[in-house]
Order: C-alpha cells, then structure tokens, then sequence
C-alpha cells in the first residue's frame, strides 16, 4: 500500500502586530503564568466576571483575579472552543446556554489547561458582581458545586429607570461593607487596608484617562483604530486584571502614545493584513463579536475599507467615555457606581441614546449589530433598538448574526453577503444624498 505524502502547506502568514498589541501579549502571557503557577507561589485565585470586576478590591487582598470569560475567549481564539462547548452539551448543558459558559465547563471538564497549555489553578472564591446579565449567577453556581469554594453574590441593581440613585449606591456599599470584604479577609488572611484600595484606585483613573483619548480617537478621519476588532486588544488590561496597576498605567500610555503618531501622520487603523487602506465606511457596533473566526470576521470589513469608529461591546467592562473615571476619594462609592453603570446594566433607552450619540459624534454611516446567539443579555430588544437608532439618526443599520465561541454559529458567506449589501445601502444613500443637494 502506498501512502501519498502530506502536501507541504504554504507557511500562515503572520499577523501584523503594533507595538502595543506585543505589549498586550506580554502582559496577558505574564498574568496566565501568575495564575497557573499559583499552587506553586501559594497564591490565592479570586475567580470573577468582566462587567463589574473589583480588581481594584480583589488586590487588596493579594488574590490573583481569574476571568472566565477571558479563558473562553481565548479558547475560541484558539479554536479550542468548539470541542469544549460540544463537552458541555453531553454533560447536559443545552444548545441554548450562553457558549462562555459551556466552554469553561467544558474546559473543566477536560482537564482544565489553560491558554499557555498549563492547568488553571481551583479557584478559592467566587466574586459575582451580578451586572444585568442573570447567566453570571447561574455560571457561578455551576462552579460553586464544583470547586465547593466560598462564593459572593453582589447584588447590582439593574439601572431600569436609566439613572443611579443614591439608595442603590448605598445598596451596594452595605453589601461591601458586610459580606464582600468580611469574606475576602477570611479567604486571603488578609486585612483590608482602605488606603492600599485608594492607591489602587488612582492608578485606575490615569489609565482609564489614556484609554478614553484612544478610543475618542476615532473621530478623526481617518480613524487611527478601529474601535471593535481592534478596541478589543485596547480593552484587554482594562477589563481584565490589570486595572489598578502600574503595568496597566504603563501600557494605556504608551499606547495612546502610539495612536497620536497614527493621528499626526494620517494613518489609519494597523489590521493583521498591516495598514488597513483607504476608509471608505465609518460604522458604529452593538454586540460582541465572533472569536473562533475573529480574523476572519475582522477581515470582512478591511477588505472593503469598513472600520468600526465606536462600539457597545468595548463598554462592557465600564463606560468611561461617557465620564465615569474610579474616585480614590470614595473608594467603596466609587466601586459600587461602576458596578452600576457597565453597559450591561443599562436599560434600552439608554442603550439607544448611546448607539445614536456614537453616530453623531464620530460621524459614522450606520450602525451594524452582530447578535450574539446565546447570550440574552446584549440580543434582547436589539431589533428595536436597530429601528430606533434608524429613525433617530437617519442613517441605515443592520443585522449579522453569529456566536461568540461555538464555530457552529458562524456563517461566513451569510455574514460576508450581509455585510456587502449593507455596505452598498450606504452607497445608494450616499448617492441619493449627493442627489438632493
Ligand atoms: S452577558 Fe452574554 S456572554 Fe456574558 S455571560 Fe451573560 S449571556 Fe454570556
């Protein structure tokens, strides 16, 4: 019997990278090895959520901050998530829960190895900050039955009536006060040290400062960034374990840094292609992306000069362009604001509100929606807000449709075919505009 040998593939071609974005690489890689090395350091592992993270807290303690869905982004990236979300369905989970969900418990499930292929440590407590997502509690419950740790349930009330009032502030506080911080000194025998947090605090305000210039940057024309596939690589540290600390400080300057060189020569976005082209569309975003084929999604766009000047997706983990910075001076209050105003925890009208004031004031074409198939918390009431955004603006929107990390969910020439049509609805409006002057 012969054996007909393996066609020797053609080498991937590398993907262009900023300085910022190795930087990026850098710190994330060191933060995996903290946290896969925490049975060796004797380091304490606080497991908790995106939107509404007290890393500022958590590091009061000492506890290393583990993200799960960081972890199941990073799965999907590496395409590990697929296997992990089919795991998760023979154990029970259905086709319908939210796949950040189902990756974690699949990744658990086979052997939990983490990004740098070393396995995840148990967490030692869980910290649910419950931000207008109800899948949090529930994910944490799973977990809880399966590491049998302590767990905290913060209550955020949800911002129904589009404001912060001083109750659900002091709401917040109380819980601080009596349940969170009590819990995390009996986990980490650590004594809780409010100056230590109003230390940490203030290095969060000087790189939400730098991160805020970066994303406004896209006003400019052209964009030096886009402010989605790219926003999130500059959201990165900010969201994740990083906020509160000099290496955050660091990198969100020499990141902006960066981008006013982009600005000062007219360059626009770097793609994993390098330099992007000319910009032809400007677009505004709601939704998370897709991350088992997020090059290819991001691709999609470039090809036809498309870039994303603003998005709802990098405000997850706090709206700081519309004016929210940490407070040392009311550390506990300050905490429990943020908690409040996530994007995550705000109800349609201000999601809309948002969505229309990005398209004013970048000066976009549209608004594109990717809607997330299993997660409930950005696709509910997204139609309709596609129809307000519409009629308030006057300019056209659309709808994708995809997963974040289930490959089964996305659609390339669905997507592709979409994103084409709605790129020539701007042309006719465009030119019908061109027509009426
Ligand atoms: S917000 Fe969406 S993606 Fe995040 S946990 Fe909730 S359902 Fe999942």
């Amino acid at each position: 019997m012969t054996v007909a040998a393996t066609p020797k593939k053609a080498p991937a071609k590398e993907v262009e990278k900023d300085a910022s974005m190795v930087k990026q690489k850098e710190m994330m890689a060191a933060h995996y090895e903290r946290l896969t090395s925490a049975s060796e350091t004797g380091a304490k592992v606080c497991n908790t959520f995106v939107p509404g993270n007290l890393n500022e807290l958590i590091m009061c303690f000492d506890l290393v901050n583990n993200l799960p869905e960081v972890n199941a982004i990073q799965s999907g990236l590496r395409r590990q998530s697929g296997a992990y979300v089919l795991e998760a369905e023979k154990i029970g989970h259905s086709e319908d829960v939210c796949t950040y969900v189902k990756s974690d418990i699949g990744m658990m499930a086979k052997g939990n190895i983490g990004p740098n292929g070393k396995r995840m440590p148990d967490p030692d407590i869980l910290l649910l900050s419950y931000t207008g997502c109800f899948t949090f509690m529930k994910w944490f419950e799973l977990l809880r039955e399966q590491y049998k740790c302590e767990t905290i349930m913060l209550h955020t009330p949800y911002m129904g009536d589009g404001k912060i009032t001083p109750n659900m502030t002091q709401y917040l506080v109380k819980q601080l006060k009596e349940e969170v911080i009590p819990t995390l000194e009996r986990v980490s025998g650590v004594k809780f040290d409010i100056d230590r947090l109003r230390e940490n605090l203030k290095k969060s305000v000087k790189a939400e400062d730098d991160l805020v210039k970066v994303l406004q940057s896209a006003k400019n024309k052209p964009s030096p960034i886009d402010a989605y596939f790219g926003g999130i690589y500059y959201i990165g540290p900010m969201f994740g374990a990083f906020r509160g600390t000099d290496d955050a400080i660091e990198y969100y300057k020499f990141l902006r840094a960066e981008i006013e060189e982009r600005v000062a020569k007219g360059l626009g976005p770097v793609t994993p292609d390098g330099e992007m082209g000319k910009e032809k569309y400007r677009l505004v975003t709601e939704g998370p992306p897709n991350y088992t084929n997020f090059r290819q999604f991001w691709k999609m766009f470039y090809d036809e000069g498309a870039v994303v000047v603003a998005s709802s997706y990098t405000k997850v983990g706090g709206v700081y362009d519309l004016g929210f910075r940490h407070d040392p001076d009311k550390p506990l209050e300050t905490l429990a604001e943020y908690c409040l105003g996530v994007y995550t925890n705000r109800n349609l009208p201000m999601r809309i509100d948002m969505l229309s004031n990005y398209i004013k004031e970048y000066e976009a074409d549209g608004l594109l929606i990717n809607s997330i198939k299993s997660c409930n918390s950005f696709s509910a009431g997204q139609l309709l807000m596609m129809r307000e955004v519409e009629k308030r603006t006057g300019k056209p929107a659309a709808f994708v449709e995809s997963d974040l990390v289930d490959p089964r969910y996305f659609s390339a020439a669905n997507i592709k075919n979409r994103l084409e049509s709605y790129l020539q609805m701007i042309e006719q409006k465009r030119a019908s505009a061109r027509a009426a002057a």
